[in-house]
Formats: C-alpha cells, sequence, structure tokens
C-alpha cells in the first residue's frame, strides 16, 4: 500500500512492521532499532549481509546523546551545521544500541533526516529508526514511491509517501579517529561544504580494502542490471560501440549520434546538484530500456561531482 498517511505508519511500527519511508535522500525501509525481529526483517527483505550495520535516523539533535556518547566537540559543530540534513556522523555508541544495528561495532551511524515526513513520524515514535535505502541489496536506491514499490509491492505493507527525495544521494558519512575527521562515503554533501565548516582538511577513506570502519562500501554497488561503463570522453567511446542498443548517460551536453539508441543529460544547465537529484531514476530508466549496455560520462572532480562518479565506478564494469 503507498500512503500519505503517517498516523498508519506509526502503527505499522509500533507492531514492529517494517515500512518504506521518504527522506531528503533516498527512500528508506525503517524499523524500531529496539525490536530485533523489526531488524532481522530489514536484512531479509533487502537480502543485506548481517556485517552491513544500519543508519540509526533520529529527529532532532538533542536525542543524540541517547544514541552515541564521547561526542568530539567537532561532531557537535557538524551535527549543528548540516542537521537536519544528509550528514551521517559515525561515533561510540551508547550502551542500549543494539549490536544487531552496529552489526557488533562500538560505533553507531546516527543522523537527522531533513524531511517533514521523517521528521514527524520520528516524532510520533518512542524509537529512533534504522532506515537503509529500499532497494535490494547491490541495487539502484529508490528515490520515488513507484522504484519503492516495484521491488518490494509484496514484502512491505506500506510505503509513506512523501513525494520524491530532493536531494537524490546517500548521506555522506563521517567519522572522528584522533585529530582527524574521515569521510567513509561520499554522498550528498561534499568534503568541501564539510571542510569549510571544520576548517581543515578531510581524510577520504571510503573503499572496502581500506575501510574496516565502514562495512558495506563495496566495490560494485548501486548497479543497473545493464553492464554500465565510466569514461571520460564519450564521443571517444562512441566510436568504438559494436552493438545496436547503447544508452548514453551524460552531465550536460547532448551528444547527437545515430549509434545511440537512448540518451539522458541529467542537466543541461550544468547544475550539479541537478544531475545528482536526476541521477537514480535515470540510472533506473535507461536500465528498463533492453539495452546492450549503458556509456557514463565521468563528471568534473569537484564538489559532488566527486559523489556522482563515486557512485558511478562502483556501478560501473570496472
Ligand atoms: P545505507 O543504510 O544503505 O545507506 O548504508 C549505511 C552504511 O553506513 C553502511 O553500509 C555502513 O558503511 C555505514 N555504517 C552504518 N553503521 C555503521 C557503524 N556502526 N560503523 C561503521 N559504518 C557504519
Ligand atoms: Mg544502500
Amino acid at each position: 500500500m503507498i500512503s500519505k498517511d503517517v498516523q498508519k505508519a506509526v502503527g505499522f511500527l509500533n507492531r514492529g512492521e517494517v515500512v518504506a519511508i521518504p527522506t531528503e535522500t533516498v527512500y528508506g525501509l525503517a524499523g524500531n532499532i529496539f525490536d530485533k525481529k523489526a531488524i532481522d526483517s530489514i536484512y531479509a527483505i533487502k537480502k543485506r549481509p548481517r556485517n552491513n550495520p544500519l543508519i540509526v535516523h533520529i529527529n532532532n539533535v538533542e536525542k543524540l546523546s541517547s544514541v552515541a556518547s564521547e561526542i568530539p566537540d567537532i561532531a557537535h559543530k557538524l551535527a549543528a551545521h548540516f542537521w537536519p540534513g544528509p550528514l551521517t556522523l559515525l561515533l561510540k555508541k551508547q550502551v542500549n544500541i543494539p549490536d544487531y544495528i552496529t552489526a557488533g561495532k562500538p560505533t553507531v551511524a546516527v543522523r537527522v533526516p531533513d524531511h517533514p515526513i521523517a521528521i514527524q513520524l520520528l516524532a510520533d515514535l518512542d524509537f529512533p529508526l534504522a532506515a537503509p535505502s529500499a532497494n535490494p541489496f547491490g541495487r539502484i536506491s529508490p528515490t520515488t514511491v513507484e522504484q519503492v514499490d516495484s521491488y518490494f509491492s509484496n514484502e512491505i505493507k506500506m510505503v509513506l509517501d512523501g513525494g520524491r527525495c530532493k536531494k537524490g544521494l546517500e548521506s555522506t558519512i563521517v567519522g572522528f579517529e584522533g585529530e582527524d575527521v574521515i569521510v567513509y562515503r561520499l554522498g550528498s554533501i561534499s568534503r568541501e561544504d564539510i571542510e569549510r565548516v571544520i576548517g581543515k582538511k578531510t581524510l577520504l577513506v571510503n573503499k572496502e580494502e581500506n575501510s574496516p570502519k565502514a562495512p558495506g562500501m563495496l566495490l560494485k554497488h548501486y548497479a543497473p542490471k545493464t553492464k554500465m561503463y565510466l569514461v571520460d570522453n564519450v564521443n571517444t567511446a562512441i566510436q568504438t560501440i559494436d552493438k545496436e542498443r547503447v544508452g548514453l548517460l551524460l552531465f550536460k551536453e547532448p551528444i547527437e549520434n545515430p549509434k545511440i539508441a537512448h540518451k539522458i543529460v541529467l542537466s543541461s544547465a550544468g547544475d550539479l546538484e541537478e544531475a545528482a537529484y536526476q541521477l537514480y531514476e535515470a540510472m533506473q530508466t535507461l536500465d528498463k530500456m533492453n539495452l546492450d549496455y549503458i556509456i557514463a560520462e565521468r563528471f568534473p572532480a569537484f564538489g559532488i561531482g566527486n559523489t556522482i562518479n563515486d557512485k558511478l565506478e562502483r556501478a560501473s564494469v570496472q
């Protein structure tokens, strides 16, 4: 069922059911963090490996100390600046946070989503929500109710309709190690934005092999079923096309070529935010077109262009 009724969602969640909920990043599959059965269902529905922990969602910064402990000043500063918003903080967990949320780790990932319906829902519940992206493990994250429904119409009782996600990329995950501020996942907030707030550089530790702290940073992720190739120069790549049905995923220039079966331009204005907003839906659209493969254009390497490139790399043939 797709519904805008927040109280219905409250009822399901209070009874330990899983509900898909809107956030500003992508739709999440939400459950009570203190209900092991609900959390087990989230992992089962997503087919997500148990060593991949979940993000805890709270509705205001005052609740942070009930979820995390030993919070560094710099974390408070980031929370004050970016919450509600797409920034996830990785902190030492409070004793009452269950191990099945953190995959047995001493750390917990936590954020305040910037979506009025998610905030209202959390305010009406007396527990935080775990809410990983509402897609089967390894598939593209959903930014619309229709996409959630096409993944899980048989598995979940309710999708809470909050419209299309206004950011369209996951949250940026940040942790703290001594004096260092470490970005474990590139997301909707750029490293440059974080660095402006903290007044120093961040470290990027976001590949599985060098990131024991944040499992789930799999190199292959967010992938369409159709093969995708990420290229620096689309015109050069077009010259080597040897198949009938090839699609293009482009940043701003609408390349015309008779060899191309379908193309999507993410932002003809050249706006990275707009491109991020369109990205996952465009990947879904191309994936449904029976293409032989997709050629994706690499984005400029600054701001959330770096995040988009990271997502495209994980979605592409390496
Ligand atoms: P998703 O819920 O699909 O947006 O993915 C959440 C990601 O957050 C996981 O893949 C982990 O990399 C990261 N994460 C969540 N909780 C923790 C934790 N306690 N320690 C380290 N990383 C975490
Ligand atoms: Mg995910």
